[in-house]
């Protein structure tokens, strides 16, 4: 998939107040410094589309980009995040947790993990809660450059290791790079791929 153009469409602070219509659109979350802002600009060859979204007072909400008028980037906070009281760290999860449970077209989530560090109890843990509530995503591992080939192999198995013993199986993950690039054309075949069973659906009813 090509992507020709990107418009900021805004930021929410709730799921209702999010765009109307029959659009699919695809969740981008994880922990501060995973990489979120870097792979979203990788995938859509923006320098800094981004950084919209980290800008003061928008990284707690929720920021949605209209790619080619087909579909919706959602860059969602970083979880985990370090709220100044525990009232706001609450408050702040609910509207996530929120969004991911209640936002009908919201398509597929991407779980991004630093695959340089050992599985964290954060990651795995909202994973967990992500399939309790049968909500679908996938794994997006960033930094993958910084690793050999070898390493990469060992790290993916020690992850795989770890989720397995909650899951049956691994869910659908894809290796990336920001800095190389890599992962790029997976991961927009993959939404395409959705794009295109979420407009047959639509379009037959
Ligand atoms: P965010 O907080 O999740 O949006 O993370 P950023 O995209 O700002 O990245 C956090 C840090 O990791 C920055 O210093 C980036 O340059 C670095 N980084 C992000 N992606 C990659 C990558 O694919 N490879 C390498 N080597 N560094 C990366």
């Amino acid at each position: 998939m090509n992507i020709r153009e990107i418009t900021f469409t805004g930021s929410f602070p709730n799921y209702r107040q999010c765009p109307n219509g029959l659009m699919p659109e695809y969740a981008f979350i994880g922990r501060s410094n995973v990489g979120k802002s870097s792979l979203i600009n990788m995938l859509t060859n923006r320098r800094s589309l981004a950084r919209v979204s980290s800008t003061p007072g928008k990284t707690q909400l929720l920021n949605y980009f209209l790619i080619d008028k087909k579909w919706f980037l959602v860059d969602l906070p970083g979880y985990g995040y370090a709220a100044v009281s525990k009232k706001k760290r609450r408050e702040f999860e609910q509207m996530i947790n929120q969004y991911l449970q209640r936002r009908e077209m919201l398509q597929c989530t991407f779980v991004l993990i630093d695959l340089r560090i050992p599985p964290q109890a954060k990651d795995l843990e909202f994973m967990n809660w992500l399939g309790a509530n049968a909500i679908p995503f996938v794994i997006a591992f960033t930094k993958a450059d910084k690793l050999k080939k070898k390493e990469i192999t060992q790290n993916l198995e020690r992850f795989k290791e770890e989720m397995l013993k909650q899951w049956e199986e691994l869910p659908t993950y894809f290796v990336t790079s920001a800095v190389k690039k890599e992962g790029r054309d997976e991961v927009l075949e993959f939404i395409e791929q959705l794009n295109q069973q979420f407009y047959e659906y639509h379009h037959a009813k």
